[in-house]
């Protein structure tokens, strides 16, 4: 079977990115992407989510991105990555799913849906979008009403008339809250207080760039870099604010029941009822990153992550895996972000290019 020098996997901001810079570099590698077409996640994204809603989408190298526009984002992004994708003649296959990632002598082997692949290194851009997480509470196997997550939102007009209970502290519940409560009656909980900023500079970015990149050196699971940065009611949720919408029920409820949550008298806001009857709740609970394939390699730590080696001069943000210098993640802790999937990508190929040297010196 023939050889790569690098395989990418996933074909979204961080795998194009590190294509590009492996291309510029003159890697050969080909990129595994499982999507039906361009567009990473962002093709999947629910129709309701213009580029104006979005927090800003970073340009890829020798790439500028769309602008801000009420264009649907599951079309402008997609339509942009498969120009890029085709203007610098990047190596993409697809539908290509990688199932699993092993060891085989020196190389790894990459096996797909669609065949299998050698290779020396690995870059891993796999996004998070494929693993919805839903935390467990007890008695949810018997409520009657409708479960949504995240990753299957159906817009707003979906829940007109029912009473809506929406789960999560992030950005996707702010923006669900604003479009959902101004049409019907919602209700809303978080498991943590969550944190309202009031301007979002460059340094905050930095700051919460570096919280993250500190949980995966140490190899804890990372969090998201959205959910460090904190949360900014937009234009658009104003009037579901003057509504009282994001006014939260302060603790999580103890249990589902067949029609409803309830809270136990520990965690009960003596204000509010203890049991509230609800038609669907909409998890707004995140992602998880999408990296079983990667379990044979056995990366991770005792603490449940995987750890990444701190950047270096030239690789400058933490891209490769501790356990084995061979794998780059990309688009996974202090770079899941559109601008840190860019890093990401040049830090993954020069950190691919010094393996493949050193890997030559040790030949010599
Ligand atoms: P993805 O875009 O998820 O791409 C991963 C690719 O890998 C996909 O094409 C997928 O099909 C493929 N893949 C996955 N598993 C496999 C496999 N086993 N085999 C082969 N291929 C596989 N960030 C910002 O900077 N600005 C924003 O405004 C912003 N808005 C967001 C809005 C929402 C609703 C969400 C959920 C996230 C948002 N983010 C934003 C975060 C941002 O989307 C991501 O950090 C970034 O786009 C992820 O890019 P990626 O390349 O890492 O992953």
């Amino acid at each position: 079977m023939d050889v790569y020098d690098s395989v990418v996997i996933g074909a979204g901001q961080a795998g194009l990115s590190a294509s590009y810079h492996l291309e510029r570099l003159g890697i050969r590698h080909v990129v595994l992407d499982a999507g039906p077409r361009p567009g990473g996640a962002w093709q999947h994204r629910w129709d309701s989510l213009t580029m104006r809603d979005v927090h800003g989408v970073a340009d890829l190298p020798d790439g500028p991105a769309p602008g801000r526009s009420a264009d649907r984002a599951n079309r402008a992004v997609p339509a942009w990555f498969g120009r890029y994708e085709a203007e610098h003649d990047l190596p993409v296959r697809r539908p290509v799913r990688v199932r699993t990632v092993t060891g085989d002598g020196g190389l790894l082997r990459i096996d797909s849906d669609a065949g299998a692949w050698l290779a020396r290194t690995l870059v891993n851009a796999t996004g998070t979008w494929d693993r919805p997480f839903v935390p467990h509470y007890p008695g949810v196997e018997t409520f009657r009403g409708e479960q949504v997550h995240t990753h299957d939102y159906p817009g707003p007009d979906h829940f007109r008339g029912k009473r809506v209970l929406v789960v999560g502290g992030g950005a996707s519940a702010v923006q669900f809250l604003g479009e959902i409560g101004p049409i019907t009656d919602t209700l809303w909980v978080t498991r943590r207080e969550p944190v309202w900023r009031d301007e979002f500079d460059e340094n905050a970015g930095r700051e919460a760039v570096a919280r993250v990149l500190d949980r995966v050196t140490s190899g804890f699971p990372p969090a998201s870099v959205v959910s460090v940065t904190g949360l900014a009611l937009r234009p658009q949720e104003e009037t579901a604010a003057r509504l009282g919408v994001y006014d939260r029920r302060r603790t999580m409820f103890s249990r589902v029941e067949p029609d409803g949550v309830r809270w136990d008298d520990d965690v009960r806001d003596p204000a509010r009822p203890a049991f509230e009857p609800v038609d669907t709740i909409l998890w707004a609970t995140g992602f998880r990153p999408a990296v079983t394939h990667l379990a044979p390699l056995h990366l991770r730590s005792e603490h449940g992550g995987i750890p990444l080696l701190p950047g270096t001069a030239d690789v400058q943000t933490a891209v490769t895996a501790a356990r084995d210098p061979r794998v780059q993640l990309v688009g996974y802790g202090p770079s899941a972000s559109t601008i840190g999937g860019n890093r990401g990508g040049r830090a993954a190929a020069l950190a691919v290019r010094r393996h493949l040297t050193d890997r030559l010196v040790r030949l010599d």
